[in-house]
């Protein structure tokens, strides 16, 4: 919450505010165990970033009150080195806490968003990649063979794709609007890392499109990969009220989308799934959505 970028940013602490205020609106605060991030180790970070990157944000704070841009729309405040070791922190504890059994599913309330960290630097308003700290965590610390991550931001995770393009052991499966920031993720016809299944879609694309896309290119990759542990980069601005793109997805859609990573996770890794937030910048359709998510993770829907 005290990481900020500035009153005109839309990246801003008021997201998680509206998250927390649609979970009580909707009763899912009371039937929902919430944990407290905890700051992830800088060892953990150094599985995906260089120590360069690391130190753009570590050693560049601004003093209290300032900001110190890293690009035209990714700043740091006096917090944000903070918020970034529990944004990773609560990747990581959520994974542990998944992959140990202690609980089912996780959904990691998280700002900054990751997935456009690349190994090298931070960019479009993410600082370092939680999902994928998150998922080198659960390969080097807890053995696991083979994982998924899917991401359904309405934005190409290029970051993820740049620390996972050509491994064996992570399949990343998305869609996203193209041509849109940060114009990425298209490879010529034959090219394409093989543990890589990115469907770009145009503006407008509407949520009956996306589900088949999933059906037809996801699903089929999912079943053939059999991940131990699935992540989501949970973004949500893809929805219909997100004027930061204009896709038209509703909240059906982002149900819809989480019962089908629900199963094959169900199928093939015992359920697990750690769930990070992404983007999604209109207040409402944020909370809205997120309770959508939640209540397919949580059983409830
Ligand atoms: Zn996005």
């Amino acid at each position: 919450m005290r990481h900020d970028m500035g009153d005109w940013h839309p990246e801003s602490p008021a997201r998680l505010q509206a998250i927390e205020d649609q979970l009580i609106a909707s009763g899912l605060a009371n039937l929902i165990e919430h944990r407290e991030a905890p700051l992830a180790p800088v060892d953990a970070l150094a599985r995906v970033h260089t120590e360069a990157a690391i130190a753009m944000v570590r050693d560049q704070l601004p003093p209290a009150g300032g900001y110190h841009p890293l690009d035209a729309d990714t700043l740091l405040n006096e917090h944000s080195w903070q918020a970034a070791l529990r944004a990773a922190g609560a990747a990581i504890a959520a994974t542990d806490a998944v992959v140990t059994g202690d609980v089912g599913n996780a959904f990691c309330a998280i700002r900054p968003p990751g997935h456009h960290a690349t190994p090298h630097t931070p960019m479009g308003f993410c600082l370092f990649n939680n999902v994928a700290i998150a998922a080198a965590h659960a390969m080097q610390v807890h053995g696991l063979q083979r994982v998924a991550i899917v991401d359904f931001d309405v934005h190409h995770g290029n970051g993820t794709e740049d620390a996972f393009s050509g491994d064996p052991r992570v399949l990343m499966v998305s869609f996203f609007q193209h041509p849109l920031y940060p114009y990425t993720g298209v490879h010529p016809p034959g090219s394409a890392p093989l543990n890589l299944v990115n469907i770009p879609v145009p503006a407008y694309t509407r949520g009956d499109t996306v589900r088949e896309l999933v059906r037809r290119h996801w699903l089929p990759a999912l079943e053939a990969h059999r991940p131990e542990l699935i992540f989501i980069s949970a973004g949500f601005d893809a929805h219909r009220e997100d004027d930061i793109a204009a896709m038209g997805l509703v909240e059906a859609d982002y149900a819809w989308i989480t019962r089908q990573v629900v199963e094959v996770a169900q199928r093939h890794a015992s359920g697990r799934i750690v769930s990070c937030l992404e983007g999604g910048y209109a207040l409402s359709a944020l909370g809205r959505s997120v309770v959508a998510h939640l209540k397919v993770l949580a059983g409830l829907d």
